[in-house]
C-alpha cells in the first residue's frame, strides 16, 4: 500500500480558516513543511500507475494521540494507524493532508479532500453536512486550566478570557455558556495554540476533548485538567454527504475487519497505554 502526504493547493481553504480564527494559523506553516518534505500534488483526483483512485484525506495538523507528527515529521496517532490498517485491509490507497481541523472539514465539504479522520465527532449538526463512518472512539470534552490556576469551575470564568479551537465541540460548547458565565473567547485554529494561550496566561481555561488533554498532561505539557467534564461524543470517520459511498463503506468494513481481528486495539494501546 502507498501512502503520499501531499500539500495539496489548499489557498482557498486555508483563508477561509484563518478568517475564522483570531490568532496565528500554524496549520499554514505545517503544510509547507510537509510540501518540501514530500511529493506534491495540486488535486485529490490523483490516481496510482493502474488507474485506481487514491484517495485524499484530510486530517488536523496536531491531535495526540490521533494525529501527529513523529521524530520523522511522518504523521502518526490513532487516526492514522487505523487508517492506514483499514486501507490495507480494503486494499486502497490515500494520501494524508493535515491541514488543521476547520480547514479539514472544510476540505472535504468543498471536495478538496474525499474524506477527513481528525477525532472529529459524529454530530446531528455535521450530519446535513458529513455521511460518517461506525464510531471508533468516544471522548468527553473537558476544562483545562494553567497548572498553577484557582479556577475549578464555570462561575470561576466570569469576567475572563477562555481558548477554544474553531469548528470544534469544545468551541461550541463554550459558546454556548459563556454569556451565562460571563467569560469571553479567543479562537485558535490548533490545539498547540489553544493551550499555549492558557500557558501565557492570555487566557484562563480551554475546552479540550478529554483523551487529547490528559495525553498532552502526560506529555509534560504543564496545564491542569478540572473536574468539569461534558457529554461524551462518538469519533467517526466521515465523506461529503452522498459523495465517496465507496469509500466510507471501505472504511466501515476494514473498521470491523481490524476490531475483528485484534489490530484494533493494538493501534489503541500503541497510544494509549504506558
Ligand atoms: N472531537 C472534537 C470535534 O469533533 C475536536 C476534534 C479536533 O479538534 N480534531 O469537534
Amino acid at each position: 500500500m502507498k501512502k503520499r502526504f501531499l500539500a495539496i493547493a489548499m489557498a482557498a481553504v486555508l483563508a477561509v480558516s484563518a478568517l475564522g480564527c483570531g490568532a496565528q494559523d500554524s496549520s499554514k506553516k505545517d503544510t509547507s513543511t510537509k510540501a518540501n518534505k514530500e511529493e506534491t500534488t495540486s488535486t485529490n483526483e490523483t490516481d496510482t500507475k493502474d488507474g485506481s483512485k487514491v484517495y485524499t484525506i484530510a486530517t488536523d495538523t496536531t491531535f495526540a494521540p490521533f494525529e501527529f507528527q513523529n521524530a520523522d515529521g511522518d504523521y502518526v496517532g490513532i487516526d492514522m494507524d487505523i487508517l492506514e490498517a483499514v486501507a490495507k485491509d480494503q486494499g486502497f490507497e490515500y494520501e494524508v493532508n493535515a491541514v488543521g481541523f476547520d480547514a479539514a472539514l472544510l476540505a472535504v465539504e468543498v471536495g478538496q479532500a474525499d474524506g477527513v479522520i481528525a477525532g472529529m465527532s459524529i454530530t446531528e449538526e455535521r450530519k446535513n453536512k458529513f455521511d460518517f463512518s461506525d464510531s471508533y472512539y468516544s471522548a468527553d470534552v473537558c476544562m483545562a486550566v494553567a497548572e498553577d490556576s484557582d479556577i475549578t469551575k464555570y462561575e470561576d470564568l466570569k469576567g475572563k478570557n477562555v481558548a477554544i479551537k474553531t469548528g470544534t465541540n469544545g468551541a461550541d460548547f463554550a459558546n454556548s455558556i459563556k454569556d451565562e458565565y460571563g467569560f469571553t473567547t479567543t479562537e485558535f485554529a490548533d490545539s498547540s495554540n489553544m493551550y499555549q494561550d492558557v500557558q501565557v496566561g492570555n487566557s484562563v481555561a480551554c475546552f479540550e476533548d478529554y483523551p487529547v488533554m490528559a495525553y498532552a498532561v502526560q506529555q509534560g505539557l504543564n496545564i491542569k485538567i478540572t473536574d468539569y467534564r461534558e457529554a461524551g461524543s462518538d469519533y467517526g470517520f466521515a465523506v461529503s454527504k452522498g459523495e465517496n459511498a465507496e469509500l466510507l463503506k471501505m472504511f466501515n468494513e476494514g473498521l470491523a475487519n481490524i476490531k475483528a481481528n485484534g489490530k484494533f486495539d493494538e493501534i489503541v494501546d500503541k497510544y494509549t497505554k504506558k
